[in-house]
Formats: structure tokens, sequence, C-alpha cells
């Protein structure tokens, strides 16, 4: 099974979403806890390729075009992680996929349950967002995991302090789908 993860942003390129109190950018959060993931899943004996990259589909030529190379490897899976923003209210997990009842939606789900189970955080659920260019340009099951809002106290300390918790349960959550997919 090859899983192709793709921390979001571009660490010194595109910092994403910032949290100035806690000084923290989601491109560093994101790559820390991709790392996690890639060991977690290596170890349970999944092929991972990670590319953090600030060219997606194809817009900044000097960098490795993300689904580009998730579809020419092939990958399986395609793992995005993410961040989320807005105001200090909001919070809580959700996992984005380009449509509903679909594998992609299948993972999605997996991935949501193993985050809210073990990390306590707000269920926001799987939602559509077919208009998302890691979802809509890549050739197998994609999802797309906004972790917790960075813009939230709560969260954000979660964000910073249990990396290790969320990647083994984003790395639950792939391996639970593997399984219920039957491979
Ligand atoms: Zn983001």
């Amino acid at each position: 099974m090859r899983v192709f993860i793709n921390p979001g942003h571009h660490p010194g390129l595109d910092p994403g979403a910032v949290n100035r109190n806690y000084g923290v950018t989601e491109a560093d959060i994101v790559r820390d806890v991709g790392v996690l993931v890639a060991d977690y899943l290596t170890a349970a004996g999944c092929e991972v390729k990670t590319v953090q990259s600030n060219n997606l589909a194809g817009e900044d030529a000097a960098y490795t075009n993300v689904c580009l190379s998730a579809n020419t490897w092939p990958a399986d899976i395609f793992v995005s992680l993410h961040c989320n923003a807005a105001t200090p209210a909001a919070q809580g997990t959700e996992v984005l996929v380009y449509s509903r009842w679909t594998q992609a939606d299948m993972l999605a789900s997996c991935i949501q349950r193993q985050i809210v189970g073990s990390l306590g955080t707000v269920d926001r659920g799987v939602k559509e967002r077919p208009r998302l260019v890691v979802l809509n340009s890549t050739h197998m099951p994609a999802v797309l995991v906004e972790m917790g809002f960075i813009t939230n106290d709560d969260d954000c300390q979660m964000l910073i302090n249990q990396q290790d918790e969320l990647a083994r349960a984003i790395a639950r959550g792939i391996t639970d789908y593997i399984t219920e997919r039957g491979e």
C-alpha cells in the first residue's frame, strides 16, 4: 500500500495560518506531524512518500509538483495535512473530500473517528470541498485533514503538545481504512 503524505503549505515560502501568541505556523506543525505519520505508517508496512511543496499542481515549477508526483508514483491513498483558521472560538477536526459516498469518504471517516476519539477534539465531520486542487487533481482516494484550529487556544495547544498522539491517530485511521477495504 502506497501512501502519499502532503503536509500543506511550505516552510519559508508559505507559512499557511499563523498563531502569533504561540509563535507557530501551520506549515511547521504539519511538517512535524507528517514526519511522525510517515514513521508510523512505515512501521505498519506501508510505502510512504512525503512531499510538502509550494507547487500543488504546476503553479511553481521550482518545486516538486504534489499532485503529479502522487499520480505518477502512483499512490494508492493521498493524505494532505492542514490546520484550520477562523475566529478564536471556532475549534475542532474535519476531513475534506472531493465527494461523499466514495473510497475517499470512507478513508476520511476512519481518520476523523480516530482523531476525535483519541484527542477529544470537536467533531466537525467529513465535508465536500470539490474545488480544492489536491482533491480534484489526484487520481486516487484523497483527503485533506484539518487537524484542528491553529487560531483556537485549546486546539493550538493540542497541535503543539500532542503531535505524537495526533500522528498515531492519523496513521491508525489510514490503516483502519486499508483493513476495511480488504487489502
Ligand atoms: Zn492550510
